[in-house]
């Protein structure tokens, strides 16, 4: 019998997340389909009740039900357990991962960088910043900057990460500082909707870019617009850039080893980054 897997969130109808599992069950042959499904965050309890195990196998988990699906699950790993953000579920054994944050790290070392010794700029304190800033800080980064609009969660995400890992150096800083502060960075990501399309949301200015070093990173969450204006700018200074579009890819790989135990390969991401782009309109 075909098994269901879904993402849950709200909205939902636009997610690329069915294109790339219903690629990837094509391409390994699985009597599985993978559906966008409508779950407000007050029908949580109710999705856990009456679908989850007996109509879907597993799902992904999206805004707003990434911390709402926690306390309906049995055994969570660590990390989505700290920082409260579960996007993977198994229905057998109702297991949560979050595979979020490592899906980066994947993206960032294909474009040939590395967390061990770097020093990154976390620009943004929201929750994909929290699951990244731990993940970075366990793997082995030198020293985290956290900065944002909300000097507090700035605060709050440096002592969250302290507390949490051995990272040598973790501070917060503000957009003034950010002169001072990127000579010494590796890599700069930005993990708030600044750039986004629709929402007219921009940086006040990009300027700050050109007091990073030429070896630097510079990777935006977002990719819609396919690259922006952040990317852009990078890119015509000389720097390395990468969109959201790896981490989208590499974290579904990831869900999809959870549920089926096969971590996809270098030829899938082909097949999925096209697929995706055309999508996209890329
Ligand atoms: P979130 O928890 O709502 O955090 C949003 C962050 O952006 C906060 O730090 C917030 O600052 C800041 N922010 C919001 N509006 C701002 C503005 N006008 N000016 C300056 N800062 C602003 O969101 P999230 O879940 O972390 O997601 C963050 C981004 O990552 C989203 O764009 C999401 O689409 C993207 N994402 C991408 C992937 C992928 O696979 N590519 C995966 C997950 C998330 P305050 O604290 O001051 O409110």
């Amino acid at each position: 019998m075909t098994k269901t897997y879904a993402v849950i969130g709200d909205p939902i109808a636009h997610s690329l997340s069915p294109l790339i599992h219903n690629t990837l069950y094509a391409r390994y042959r699985l009597d599985c389909r993978y559906i966008p499904l409508q779950v407000k965050q007050q029908d949580v309890p109710e999705f856990f009740a009456s679908t989850l195990g007996s109509r879907i196998a597993g799902c992904n988990v999206t805004m707003p039900n990434k911390a709402a699906v926690i306390p309906h699950l049995l055994d969570i790993h660590e990390d989505a357990a700290l920082c409260r953000s579960v996007n993977t579920i198994a229905a057998d054994g109702l297991k949560g991962w979050s595979t979020d944050a490592p899906g980066l790290r994947r993206a960032v070392e294909q474009a040939g960088f590395s967390y061990k010794g770097s020093t990154l700029l976390l620009y943004g304190a929201g929750g994909a910043a929290s699951s990244i800033a731990l993940d970075f800080a366990r793997q082995g980064g030198a020293a985290l900057y956290v900065c944002n609009r909300t000097a507090e969660k700035a605060h709050a995400l440096v002592g969250f990460v302290r507390e949490n890992s051995a990272i040598p150096m973790a501070g917060a800083i503000c957009d003034a500082d950010l002169p001072t502060v990127l000579p010494g960075c590796d890599l700069f990501f930005n993990t708030t909707p600044l750039g986004m399309s629709h929402t007219g949301l921009e940086f006040a200015s990009l300027d700050f870019l050109g007091s990073l070093p030429p070896h630097a990173l510079v990777c935006d969450l977002i990719y819609n617009p396919f690259e922006t204006k952040l990317l852009a700018r990078a890119k015509a200074l000389g720097l390395a850039t990468l969109n959201g579009l790896p981490m989208l890819i590499h974290q579904a790989f990831l869900s999809f080893e959870k549920w089926f135990g096969i971590l996809p390969d270098e030829a899938d991401y082909a097949a999925i980054w096209q697929a995706l782009t055309s999508a996209l309109g890329v």
